[in-house]
């Protein structure tokens, strides 16, 4: 008998970290439509200062020196036979084959925007991709920013550290942006985005146009449902939360009503003692936070016990209430990262060039990095 088969199916920021904490004690295979971890952190950045970005959050695979030897399909799963316990892939050279697995894991996140998809690309064309964002929103002097998530606030508040010349509007439906979010949180940041000249328009919600899901930059004036006068920029960015999760390639009987996969409180799929989905496909709490509460190592711990050849306790995995993390990124005066309970600590520069990437990320999270 050889080793268990770990199916991967998505390596993005989570099934990442769950190829590394599971290979190469099973015979993981991961399944990705692109070539690099291509995370779906810090978009604010992502536009407003792509190099930088880049040098954190876009990672050829070839770089982890934790999945070396581990096979990895640049392709796309394309379906799961469960009773057979098979996933179909279709590779990018457009071959179509199929992968036994003894456990499966589903992290194929979500379609967001014009930055997260489920697109087969390969690394230039991810890299153009970036560069063509930030270049046409460097050259706009008016930019709209409709969407008071996270993504939305991330990208108001890095375009105008950047480019602090350019008029940056951000509208969101309710009085504050950032729900979710612990209320002091959603104060800090308004404060911060006041103090640095951002345009505030609360109780703004935008007419999206028919069959557009925010998948590119528009230069039409934005009209608003909520009756104020249409706004006319040089560009405007959508971050409505019209994401869709990945999850085409599931048995219905795997979703709720919104697509996301139903998982139990061990982050396993119900009715499926080998399946098991994290990250933001995974419906694990009204937040479908399991990216951030260390879902990622549940999976790991769940896996491993499944596949154990003596019974093993299964971990519970805990959400927290409230979202919480970094929401703007690395800024020049360092990286606020906030807690589930509305505190912040503030990581210096020094320490998050010199400490927290390439101690704590590098080479503790990704287990050690080659240049
Ligand atoms: C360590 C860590 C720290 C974080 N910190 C923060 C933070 O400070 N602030 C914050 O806001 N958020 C943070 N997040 C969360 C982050 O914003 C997102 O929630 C996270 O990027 C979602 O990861 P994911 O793996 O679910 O999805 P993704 O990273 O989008 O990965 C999914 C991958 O699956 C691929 N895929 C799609 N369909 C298929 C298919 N059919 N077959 C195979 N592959 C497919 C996609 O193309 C993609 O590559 C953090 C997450 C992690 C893991």
């Amino acid at each position: 008998m050889g080793r268990p088969r770990v199916v991967i199916a998505g390596l993005g920021d989570t099934g990442l970290l769950v190829a590394l904490g599971l290979h190469p004690r099973f015979d993981v295979v991961g399944i990705t439509p692109k070539p690099a971890l291509v995370s779906g952190q810090e978009l604010g950045t992502r536009l407003a200062a792509p190099d930088a970005w880049r040098r954190h959050y876009l990672t050829p695979f070839r770089r982890y020196r934790g999945l070396d030897g581990m096979p990895i399909v640049h392709g796309l799963t394309t379906g799961v036979d469960t009773a057979g316990q098979r996933v179909h892939v279709r590779a990018i050279d457009g071959t179509e084959r199929e992968l036994p697995y003894d456990a499966l894991v589903i992290a194929s996140g979500v379609t967001n925007g014009f930055w997260r998809n489920a697109t087969l690309e390969d690394l230039m064309t991810v890299e153009d991709r970036i560069e063509r964002d930030a270049d046409q929103i460097a050259r706009a002097r008016r930019v709209a920013v409709v969407g008071g998530g996270a993504t939305g606030v991330s990208v108001a508040s890095n375009l105008k550290e950047r480019h602090p010349a350019v008029d940056v509007h951000l509208f969101f439906s309710e009085a504050e942006p950032l729900p979710g979010y612990h209320p002091k949180v959603r104060r800090a940041i308004v404060a911060r985005l006041l103090d640095q000249g951002v345009a505030l328009h609360p109780h703004h919600r935008a007419v999206v146009p028919a069959g557009f899901a925010g998948d590119r930059l528009t230069v039409e004036a934005v009209e608003w449902q909520s009756g104020q006068p249409p706004f006319r920029a040089d560009v405007a960015f959508w971050a409505v939360g019209r994401q869709r999760p990945n999850t085409d390639f599931l048995p219905a009987g795997m979703l709720d009503a919104q697509g996301y996969v139903k998982v139990d409180a061990y982050l396993r799929v119900p009715g499926f003692a080998n399946v098991f989905a994290v990250g933001d496909v995974a419906a694990s709490d009204p937040n479908r936070s399991s990216a951030r509460n260390m879902g990622y190592a549940t999976v790991i711990h769940n896996v491993r016990s499944v596949l154990a050849e003596k019974q093993r306790r299964l971990r519970r995995y805990t959400a927290s209430r409230y979202r919480w993390g970094s929401v703007l990124g690395v800024q020049r005066d360092g990286l606020r990262v906030f807690s589930p309970r509305g505190g912040s600590v503030r990581i210096g520069p020094w320490w998050v060039e010199r400490v927290l990437f390439p101690w704590i990320v590098e080479r503790m999270l990704y287990k050690g990095l080659r240049d």
